[in-house]
């Protein structure tokens, strides 16, 4: 099968790889679509996310869905899925015995395995392949009637969803949401669902904005732009979603006094400045937020009901095209959410239903 693998910094391939069908206890999938994240244009470009170094060729991908190819021995019974079902694949498995899977914070797990991550070595391998083989407790059956293309948000709105409930109550709220990449747009629509009145979204860019406002913010900013009306007035609730320092400091500003910043971008390795002065007198609520759980389950839900979120994806490429794939992603003028079209050249393979 084919698969897309980086082997380092600015090395990224598609080449051959072995297929093994699942072992006992796994699902193999032929996966059908894939978002490139952040995190794999991190991989490609500096051949590391913060800590986690790539050390061995390491096939990228946590946000894949297609049908089930194969059932492992020992999965059976009513709750296995056919063969050719509909399906997402939750990317994380988290250990299940540490003191914070024991406390229900099963996304903060030290010790989980994660899809396409170089976390821990051997490297956990990922999702942009033809095929995939996971444990059967991470395979996830669409709901009727949503579409693979729609499902393949439901990782990136999971961790969205995520940071809203790190935000608390979010009903009635005037939010700021800095960056309006992928995650920031996904953000906004888990506001929107959540009952936020005003969400005011800032990016340096005008082509991400406009796709935070077709998602559901009320405002938009340049972030470049201090004079803006759009930045008058004090939020409820901040959700720091570009990663980028200057993006918290809005947020620690400009949030009220007592209120809540959600810090979600993964900021640059090392220390950064923060007015943490300000942080103090006014009492600030600073919360980090990574990754979800059960988050996964609500994002399929709430995609199988309808939740506005078409305009994040932006392009599709053929997983030949990978390199290209990439590099669009890269570009923040044109693109969003860019997937990857792993089902081709696969002849016999299921097909998505209706
Ligand atoms: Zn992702
Ligand atoms: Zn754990």
């Amino acid at each position: 099968m084919h698969a897309c693998v980086v082997h380092g910094a600015g090395d990224l391939r598609v080449e051959e790889r072995p297929y093994a069908g699942p072992a006992p206890g796994e699902i193999a999938v032929a996966v059908a679509l894939g978002g490139i994240c952040g995190s794999d244009l991190h991989y490609y470009h500096r051949g590391r996310v913060g800590d986690f170094a790539v050390s061995e060729p390491m096939v990228l991908g946590h946000e894949v869905v297609g049908h089930v190819a194969a059932l492992g021995p020992g999965v059976d019974g009513p709750a296995a899925p056919a063969t050719g079902t509909a399906v997402a694949i939750h990317p994380a498995t988290p250990c299940g015995v540490c003191p914070e899977c024991a406390r229900g914070r099963r996304n903060i797990c030290a010790h989980t395995r994660y899809l396409g991550s170089a976390a821990h070595t051997p490297h956990v391998q990922g999702g942009f392949a033809q095929f995939i083989t996971v444990p059967a407790d991470q395979i996830r059956p669409l709901p009727p009637g949503l579409s693979l293309r729609r499902a393949v948000l439901a990782e990136p709105l999971s961790v969205a969803l995520h940071a809203v409930r790190r935000a608390g109550e979010v009903r009635g709220k005037r939010v700021l949401v800095t960056g309006a990449g992928p995650i920031g747009c996904l953000v906004v629509a888990a506001l929107r669902h959540g009952g936020a009145t005003e969400i005011v979204v800032s990016d340096l860019h005008d082509e991400p904005l406009r796709i935070a406002t077709e998602v559901g913010a009320t405002a938009t900013v340049r972030a470049d732009r201090a004079g803006d009306p759009a930045w008058a007035g004090v939020f409820d609730v901040a959700v720091e979603a570009s990663g980028a320092p200057a993006g918290l400091r809005s947020c620690v500003e400009r949030v009220r006094r007592g209120g809540t910043v959600v810090m979600l971008g993964l900021l640059p390795p090392g220390e950064i400045g923060l007015l943490g002065n300000v942080a103090v007198t006014r009492e600030l609520e600073l919360r980090g937020a990574f990754r979800f759980d059960t988050e996964f389950d609500e994002a399929l839900s709430l995609l199988g009901q309808g939740l506005p979120v078409e305009p994040v994806v932006t392009h599709t490429f053929p997983l030949e095209r990978s390199v290209a794939a990439f590099d669009t992603a890269q570009d923040r003028t044109v693109a969003s959410k860019v997937l990857l079209d792993l089902s081709d050249g696969r002849g016999g393979s299921p097909t998505e239903g209706t």
